[in-house]
């Protein structure tokens, strides 16, 4: 069947999808439709296979302004990545609602219906014939005027074909970008016994330019994280592997930042437990102490050295004394 000039007038507005130019012209197929556009040179910045719509301009420069851009920034400091040959945005993950949830997010502002992708089950093999299985899902959202860039910015070829990931230094840190960093590759660590509550951000693939870049910005929000190096273990060719840490009330203040966990699964990053803020006064010279642990009741007794010495001493005294009073009532009987 021939196409009809108005047809091909239908076929011209590229602010439709395919789809929508389907439900225009009945008579046609949706693969007729891709196919004469193609052989018209009439292109969609589609992507998804195929499937995907045209966002308008502004719609692109509105998703570039707002939550969409800090949330793909946090996953791309964590676990996500741009690539592929329609410059695919991907986040894989175990956590099957921590990836609805990202897809459904991305949709909403895409306005396109992607359905979680992945589900297949991995077996991994450890010393001593251990194995263990574990299934990954992908949220994935194809966006190539989006992308594009933004692939450009995060990555550097260092050599044919290889990339090395890199933190754009325009890069805004927002709570929610640092909330998604923190859930992709970050971790919570409470020792009860030592009372310490510790976060480490493993950002083992940046460069240690990028790691000192992004505690910078840390700081910049007011928040102490500081460099630890990940060991020699994993050293690369050029130069150790570099994680971000924080401590004691610092974890308090970044998870007061980033506010709560959107999902079920990763509440336990957000779990303190017990940990606070304790006052009790120096048993020598009443001068306040804080200190922060696991429960209401402090282990320290005094503020200082000075003091401490002075405690230790008048245990010594009162030990010594009752050593006697129990001696002088033994002689007495
Ligand atoms: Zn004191």
């Amino acid at each position: 069947m021939k196409w009809t000039e108005e047809e091909i007038a239908i076929l011209r507005d590229t602010n439709k999808t395919h789809g929508q130019l389907k439900s225009l012209l009945t008579n046609r197929t949706i693969s007729s439709i891709y196919v004469k556009c193609f052989s018209l040179g009439i292109r969609r910045s589609y992507a998804g296979g195929g499937k995907g719509s045209v966002l308008s301009d502004a719609k692109i420069e509105e998703l570039r302004n707002g939550e969409f851009l800090e949330i793909v920034n946090g996953h791309l400091l964590g676990d996500g990545c741009i690539g592929g040959r329609h410059q695919r945005f991907q986040l894989s993950n175990t956590h099957f609602d921590y990836v609805e949830y990202t897809q459904e997010f991305l949709n909403k502002l895409t306005e396109r219906k992607v359905n979680v992708g992945g589900g297949k089950t991995r077996t991994s093999f450890w010393a001593e014939g251990r194995t263990s299985t574990s299934t990954s899902y992908d949220a994935r959202c194809s966006l190539g005027n989006f992308f594009k860039p933004l692939r450009k910015k995060w990555y550097l070829e260092v050599s044919n074909g290889k990339y090395q990931k890199i933190i754009p230094r325009d890069l805004e840190l927002t709570p929610l970008t640092c909330n998604r960093l923190y859930i992709d590759d970050g971790s919570l660590r409470s020792d009860l016994k030592s009372h310490s509550l510790a976060i480490c951000i493993y950002t083992d693939d940046f460069l240690e330019d990028d790691v000192d870049f992004l505690i910078e910005k840390f700081n910049e929000q007011g928040i102490g994280a500081t460099k630890e190096s990940a060991g020699i273990k994993r050293k690369r060719d050029d130069g150790s592997r570099y994680r971000i840490k924080m401590h004691g009330p610092v974890v308090i203040e970044f998870l007061n930042y980033i506010g709560e966990c959107p999902v079920e699964s990763y509440k336990y990053k957000w779990d303190i437990k017990t940990y606070q803020n304790r006052t009790v006064l120096c048993s020598q010279c009443s001068n306040i102490i804080e200190e922060w642990g696991f429960g209401p009741k402090s282990r320290r007794k005094t503020c200082s050295k000075k003091c401490r010495l002075l405690n230790r001493a008048e245990l010594l005294r009162n030990r010594r004394k009752a050593a006697k009073e129990l001696a002088s009532l033994s002689a007495n009987i």
